[in-house]
């Protein structure tokens, strides 16, 4: 294709290449150090049951603090980081972070607050994760069945036996576990019905245009009807209008997790978002009960 255009311009893309090349070696080489060097940051995107109104919790997603770059997004760098095996490091600290957030906002008395942390295919190969989370969810003192980690449907697949054993054992500490990015894998149903899940996360791919393209629609629908079937809660992610949310009640999903509702936010943004919403629930209860 470069070629084609003429000139030196295959010589321009091979040197841009081995650029590009570079570049990522550098960053690979950064990333090995930016949790001892402090650049990671944990941002909080509010989940919304879709019954009762209410944020039933968050997703923790990392951000990282490039010290020339600005912030890098995780698309870019979480690649990166499991090529290299940083990724190790990385999901420890956002699990212990995690961990710690949730316990203040148990504190700050929101009791019904569960936080859903993302683990990489990585790290369930990675020695003693299950020993991991365990320490941790005794170090922070948090009722295990508020954490919730998210795996990904292609990361289960990968080595679904690995896989099985390991959430088994997770779900001896007590968490709860969600299949996410749901729909994107190939995963047989058979598997899902194997995998001791809580919660199916529908991909946002489905969810933006499921209004627009009939196919996705159906399949949102049918994704929803499956998990409950199989007895588990449905998430959808990427939630940006009040159409999508209505569309979603109307399939009986339970909870939904976007921008319509918030973008992910700092923790004292996520209590100040906590706070009102308690304010308004608080104040519509108030006046349904003066209008009785
Ligand atoms: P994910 O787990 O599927 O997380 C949802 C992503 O969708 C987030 O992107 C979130 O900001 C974005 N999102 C949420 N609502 C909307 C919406 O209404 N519209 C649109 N357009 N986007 C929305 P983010 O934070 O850039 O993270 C991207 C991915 O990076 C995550 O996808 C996850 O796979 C990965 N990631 C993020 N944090 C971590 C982490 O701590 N550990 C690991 N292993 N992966 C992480
Ligand atoms: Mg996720
Ligand atoms: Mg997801
Ligand atoms: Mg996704």
């Amino acid at each position: 294709l470069a070629k084609s255009q003429g000139g030196n311009s295959y010589q321009f893309y091979v040197a841009n290449v081995d650029q590009r090349i570079r570049e990522t070696k550098v960053l690979e080489r950064q990333l090995a150090t930016a949790v001892e060097d402090n650049q990671l940051q944990l941002v909080f995107q509010p989940q919304v049951n879709l019954v009762t109104g209410e944020i039933r919790g968050a997703e923790a997603l990392v951000r990282w603090h490039h010290p020339e770059r600005g912030m890098v997004s995780p698309v870019e760098f979480i690649p990166l980081a499991e090529r290299t095996g940083a990724i190790v490091a990385i999901g420890e600290w956002v699990l212990k972070n995690s961990c710690h957030a949730l316990r203040r906002w148990l504190e700050a008395g929101f009791h019904n607050m569960t936080i859903s942390v993302n683990v990489s295919a990585i790290q369930l190969h990675q020695s003693d994760l299950v020993g991991m989370v365990k320490r941790l969810v005794t170090e922070t003192g948090i009722p295990p069945h508020h954490l919730m980690l998210e795996i990904t449907e292609t990361a289960v697949m990968e080595n679904v036996d690995l896989a099985i054993r390991l959430l088994k054992q997770m779900k001896e500490i007590g968490v709860q576990l969600a299949i996410d990015d749901f729909g994107t894998g190939y995963s047989s149903l058979s598997y899902l019905k194997k995998m001791p899940m809580d919660e199916v996360k529908i991909d946002r791919a489905f969810v933006q245009d499921m209004l627009e393209d009939p196919d996705n629609g159906t399949i949102v629908d049918a994704i929803i009807q499956l998990g409950h079937s199989l007895g588990l809660s449905v998430i959808a992610e990427g939630t940006e209008t009040l159409d999508q949310i209505k569309y979603l009640q109307e399939c009986e999903c339970d909870v939904a997790q976007g921008y319509y509702y918030s973008q992910p936010i700092r923790e004292d943004s996520f209590l100040t978002f906590l706070s009102n919403q308690r304010t308004q629930i608080k104040n519509a209860t108030q006046r349904a009960a003066k209008a009785t």
